[in-house]
């Protein structure tokens, strides 16, 4: 279950968050987020991404080929009519995004992670 932790979090992060809502593309500012450091939780603030995982799928959404190991847990939603693989920050709950078999390598995977879950935090 999903508990909401930072107080100050926006509707739209809840709503993404505990309600599985998708934020629009191309609306998040970490898109075009390439400096080095590394991306937190925006509710729990726990280390969930690396910049050096971060890469331009061209999807509109901050994507990922890797996260670190073991903060997500993951399953199977058919909200749009077929299976896709939807991840969950282990620690708190938050929805974060979807994974997708179309990344680059060495994974081969896309951690399609909405903006407003993640808070950067440069080196
Ligand atoms: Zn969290």
């Amino acid at each position: 279950m999903s508990k909401k932790i930072n107080p100050n979090l926006t509707s739209e992060q809840e709503s993404v968050l505990f309600e599985d809502g998708t934020e629009a593309p191309n609306t998040s500012e970490l898109n075009h987020e390439k400096r080095d450091g590394s991306f937190h939780c925006a509710n729990c603030g726990e280390k969930l991404f690396d910049s050096d995982t971060k890469y331009e799928s061209g999807s509109g959404w901050p994507s990922f080929y890797q996260s670190l190991p073991d903060v997500f847990e993951t399953k199977t939603d058919h909200l749009l009519g077929y299976a896709r693989t939807e991840y969950h920050c282990k620690k708190c709950g938050g929805h974060h995004g979807h994974i997708f078999d179309d990344g680059p390598n060495p994974t081969g995977k896309r951690y399609c992670n909405n903006g407003v879950c993640l808070v950067f935090k440069p080196k």
